[in-house]
């Protein structure tokens, strides 16, 4: 297969389903890590055309949802120091912190700019090269290298006026606080497609070998996605948990070779806080002290203040898969993506606005 369209080809859509429908006769939950799965889940109507045996729950792997208010809040602090541009991607842009949102931040004399990349928070250094310039690094494994190869470029350019304020996170962690937690019974993971890409399917193993749960690595196509269920009902039905990669035309075994080492280069693993699980162990990436005069945390050492959740805003219970955004009471009423109360309805992969846009 070459094209997009073959992987939505109705004839072997209906097939696979027709398949996994025949094959599954207990029933099973899966859950769905990444918010472009849950997107393209919704947008293409699969959760329906799925026989009622097999459930998919929505996971927290939309990078802008799990960001805390308490991260929000230090950019929000930041985006107030004099003569600082605050660089970063646009989805950020809308979502409450405790008291304000960056967009408002900006509204009311803040400088704080939207990029479409690293690159582009790269020439607005250049240009200034009297103010700093921090990116706000938001993203998981995918988004991380990304920022790495910038703070290299930085480092290169001797561009002493960037820095980043890395709220980065890892997902394999995150999976695993949400089975630690035993709050939804899961029969199976569909793995991240484009973190697995640069992670590898192997750092999966974890699930089946620890947790006696299958794992199978999805492309964000309808046929990719059918096929990673069709998968994990099989394994279901017979009682076998292991990592099959579904989606081999981008993902292998050991991963992104050359992202990873540039993340091991820049990067090293601490403690992170996600917004909905809490602290978690190991699940964040802060800059190594060779790289620490890029570090924007140590460089403006801002006090954010108290933080606070909004009320009646159930984000968390959404990104741990124990509440339905449709179980909201805000859902559709207070909250829309017109005014949104919490980042699930503000973020192109978060679970509540893909609800408010194609679930009736
Ligand atoms: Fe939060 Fe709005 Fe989703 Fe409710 S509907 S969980 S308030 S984003």
């Amino acid at each position: 297969m070459k094209y997009v369209d073959e992987f939505r080809d109705p004839e072997l859509a209906r097939r696979l389903l027709a398949g996994i429908e025949a094959r599954s006769t207990q029933p099973v939950q899966f859950m769905e890590f990444c918010g472009g799965h849950t997107h393209a889940i919704f947008r293409h109507g699969l959760r329906q055309m799925l026989p009622p045996t097999v459930q998919l729950r929505s996971g927290p792997g939309c990078p802008v949802c799990v960001t805390a208010n308490s991260e929000l809040d230090r950019a929000l602090a930041l985006a107030q120091v004099p003569d600082l541009i605050l660089t970063t991607f646009g989805d950020m842009l809308k979502v409450p912190g405790s008291y304000s949102s960056l967009q408002t931040a900006k509204a009311e004399g803040a400088d704080v700019r939207m990029v479409y990349s690293t690159l582009d928070a790269l020439e607005i250094a250049r240009r200034n090269p009297e103010r700093p310039v921090v990116f706000l690094g938001v993203g998981f494994e995918t988004t991380a290298p990304t920022v790495a190869a910038a703070i290299l470029q930085a480092e290169g350019e001797g561009l002493d006026n960037f820095s980043v304020l890395s709220l980065h996170k890892l997902t394999p962690p995150a999976t695993r606080a949400i089975l630690d937690a035993g709050e939804v019974n899961l029969a199976g993971i569909i793995g991240p497609g484009h973190v697995t890409t640069v992670i590898g399917s192997d750092a999966w193993e974890f699930l089946p070998r620890e947790y006696g749960i299958p794992c199978a690595v999805a492309g964000f196509e309808p046929l990719d996605i059918l096929r990673s269920v069709a998968a994990l009902v099989e394994m279901a039905e017979e009682g076998r948990a292991e990592v099959t990669n579904c989606y081999s035309r981008s993902v292998r075994p050991e991963g992104n070779p050359g992202a990873l080492e540039i993340l091991e280069r820049v990067f090293e693993v601490g403690e992170a806080d996600w917004r909905g699980l809490g602290s978690v162990p190991a699940s964040g990436l802060s800059l190594r002290p060779a790289y620490s005069r890029f570090d924007a945390a140590l460089a403006f050492p801002v006090d954010p203040g108290p933080t606070r959740e909004h009320k009646g805003c159930r984000c968390g219970e959404v990104l741990r898969g124990t509440l339905e955004p449709a179980e909201c009471p805000l859902f559709r009423k207070k909250c829309t993506p017109a005014n949104p109360i919490g980042p699930c309805m503000v973020s192109g992969e978060g679970a509540c606005a893909a609800w408010f846009r194609y679930h009736r």
